[in-house]
């Protein structure tokens, strides 16, 4: 059972008259979105009136104010309708068509619904505080009552269950998907532990002034010979100073990632592998393969102890391609970064003797590319090409592309370097240094992703440093990425990376 009152509400308790106890055992199904065409100090004296008949659970102001009227568990009179002569009604008793198609006759929407009044009038743009506030109290009926915001089902408009007298309520400004992507973002962001904030502490700011990047790890504390040390792992090392004594802060090198313990190392750790823009997975044995290059016949073949792994293969239909039509490559090293001077391979079934292969270098990026001209016959499945890093006994092979129908489109293809069998030695232990890296390696790092859409996007909005690692999170049927920063939470649909959003973090 929800809790009756919003914590973080004015709470304003009315005239039993104008509500009803309890829900008549219906379950919440949607929130109402409506305006007061009024002041909000106009809206308590109306639903307090008894001889009003109509209420809302909640009123936003210009300023942000949210003011609760009615348990969220009773039934408020915003959103009635009757059923008689098998169609609505809407109060003033005239016959309507509502749109919203979750309602079920005969029973009064009021008992299944929500009602969030708004301060001012239809053609009044919401302020960015009113803005807020309503995503937060949107948030906590969420997890009130376990909804998930699907525009015009579990967040509707008044005139969507009255189109005929409330076709002005709320009103043309109110941005329906907007606030469900938005407050899905904040539901899942809240189910992840946030680093905190801690920019006034001693450790961030020697790491400030040394220039080592944005914390990695919450502080943490270490025991070593007597004493009891704080430290906190930074992108570009890892800082540590004896309790209370910060004069004495140090930092040194953060262990050198390399070798396939590192991987290891990471899963263990539950460091996600995500990356906006998808880069390569980091995980070793997962490959992203778009499954319309299946649809074309276009197949790998892989090659175990090679070392060059297929970590993505895209493709970009007609649509997609730009115009372009081309094999594009990305080479990464084993630790998910660039790889420069990297060879390339496209060759062709059926390739004349005196022709030879088209190589092509990576440039600093890890890219290189190289055009494609044959056709690929989608019934037969023919594609020619083949593509392959430095040599087909060291790579997996991508085999069978070319042009569908000689329509333009691209293959993008992501390898990566092999991550190799050794495992790290573990440093010689005793010293101060070794008792820092092992109590690190206690805590999960946030990855550092710093060439990602999300991080990029967040940096030009000067919203600080990463709090979560980037997180999945569905809206309707689109898959969206998120990531929580210092000041906002920023989120992109998947593959529209060009489009990030954001959305204030909830104050509450
Ligand atoms: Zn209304």
């Amino acid at each position: 059972m929800a809790l009756d009152w919003c914590p973080f509400a004015i709470r304003r308790p009315i005239t039993g008259e104008n509500y009803t106890v309890g829900r008549g055992g219906q379950r919440v199904r949607a929130v109402v979105v409506h305006i007061a065409a009024g002041p909000l100090s106009a809206v308590f004296p109306t639903f307090n009136d008894p001889t009003r008949k109509a209420s809302a659970h909640f009123c936003v102001g210009k300023d942000g104010t949210i003011e609760q009227y009615v348990s969220v568990n009773d039934t408020a009179y915003a959103n009635g309708l009757a059923w008689k002569d098998n169609q609505w009604h809407n109060p003033r008793g005239k016959p309507v068509k509502p749109t919203w198609q979750d309602l079920s006759p005969p029973v009064n929407p009021n008992l299944y619904t929500l009602s969030i009044e708004h301060e001012g009038y239809p053609a009044d743009p919401w302020t960015p505080a009113m803005y807020d506030a309503n995503n937060r109290l949107l948030l906590w009926l969420a997890e009130q009552f376990d909804l998930t915001y699907v525009p015009h089902r579990t967040l509707i408009g008044h005139l969507e269950i009255d189109p005929l007298d409330k076709a002005d309520c709320p009103g043309p400004h109110v941005e329906y998907e907007r606030m469900a992507r938005d407050v899905t973002a904040l539901v899942a962001a809240k189910k992840l532990a946030w680093m905190p904030i801690n920019t006034d502490g001693a450790l961030y700011k020697f790491a400030q002034a040394h220039a080592l990047g944005y914390p990695q790890t919450d502080e943490f504390a270490f025991a070593f010979e007597q004493g009891v040390y704080l430290a906190q792992v930074f992108n570009g090392g890892i800082v540590y100073a004896p309790k209370g004594d910060w004069a004495n802060t140090r930092w040194i090198e953060k262990p050198r990632p390399s070798a396939r313990g590192f991987f290891d190392w990471l899963a263990r750790l539950g460091i996600g592998a995500r990356r906006t823009p998808a880069a390569a997975p980091r995980e070793e044995g997962t490959m992203q393969f778009d499954p319309r290059l299946t649809d074309l016949g276009i197949s790998v073949t892989e090659n175990p102890g090679g070392t060059w792994d297929l970590r993505v293969a895209k493709y970009q239909d007609p649509n997609e391609s730009g115009g372009k039509h081309h094999i594009f490559f990305t080479v990464l090293d084993a630790t998910g970064k660039p790889n420069a001077g990297v060879t390339c391979v496209v060759d062709w079934v059926g390739r004349e003797p005196g022709d030879v292969p088209t190589v092509v270098v990576t440039d600093a990026q890890g890219e290189a590319n190289v055009p494609i001209f044959a056709n690929l016959n989608t019934t037969l499945k023919n594609g020619p090409y083949f593509a392959y890093v430095e040599s087909e006994s060291k790579s997996d092979v991508v085999r069978g592309m070319g042009l569908p129908e000689k329509h333009h489109v691209n293959f993008l293809l992501t390898f990566g370097a092999a991550t190799s069998s050794v495992t790290p030695q573990p440093p010689p232990s005793g010293t101060i240094e070794d008792a820092v890296i092992a109590a690190a390696k206690q805590h999960v790092w946030m990855p550092i992703n710093t060439d990602a859409a999300l991080y990029k996007f967040a940096q030009a909005k000067n919203l600080g440093y990463p709090q979560t690692d980037e997180f999945e999170f569905p809206v309707g049927a689109e898959t969206y990425i998120g990531q929580v920063f210092n000041l906002g939470i920023v989120y992109v649909k998947k593959g529209d990376w060009g489009n990030v959003r954001w959305v204030n973090k909830p104050t509450s």
